[in-house]
């Protein structure tokens, strides 16, 4: 078990596109148990494996039980549009608001080599863009209408 640094915005690593994993090695697992441990550490829902330093593509998704491992995922439906507030591991103190489709649907391996499918609405829709944006270098704030701080958050609530 290891805790990961998270990189923050402003660190290259995070605008640069992953490469695709074309096999799953022990160091991969590994990297995917450290991933849920620094996730779990930093009571975030996703993290993508540049977010650590890794430019794989590899994403967690941990919303509640449902918990998804994603190796070289892929959207492959959207439906609907949301606007939401999203936060980053990487852009501490930030909120920003962001369309989303409603509905995704991703194509991932799992950690054993297996294909597998996952679907979401709301959070989960969001989360799942989300990460998979880091993999090609973009951030939520590229794609944010606005952006506030946490103050400006309370002072709305
Ligand atoms: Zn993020």
């Amino acid at each position: 078990m290891a805790i990961l640094n998270i990189l923050k915005e402003g660190d290259e690593t995070l605008r640069k596109k992953c490469r695709k994993v074309e096999e799953i090695t022990p160091r991969i697992l590994q990297l995917l148990d450290d991933m849920h441990d620094t996730l779990e550490k930093a009571q975030g829902v996703g993290l993508a494996a540049p977010q650590v330093g890794i430019l794989r593509r590899i994403v967690i998704v941990e919303i509640d039980d449902k918990k998804y491992e994603m190796i070289n995922p892929e959207i492959v439906a959207t439906k609907g549009k949301q606007e939401e507030i999203e936060a980053c591991l990487s852009v501490p103190e930030k909120y920003g608001s962001v369309v989303r489709p409603s509905w995704v649907k991703v194509r991932a391996t799992d950690r054993y080599g297996n294909e597998f499918e996952a679907e979401g609405t709301g959070l989960m829709a969001r989360c799942f863009c989300h990460e998979l944006d880091h993999l090609d270098g973009i951030l939520y704030i590229d794609k944010a209408t606005e952006t506030f701080t946490p103050d400006e958050i309370e002072d709305a609530e």
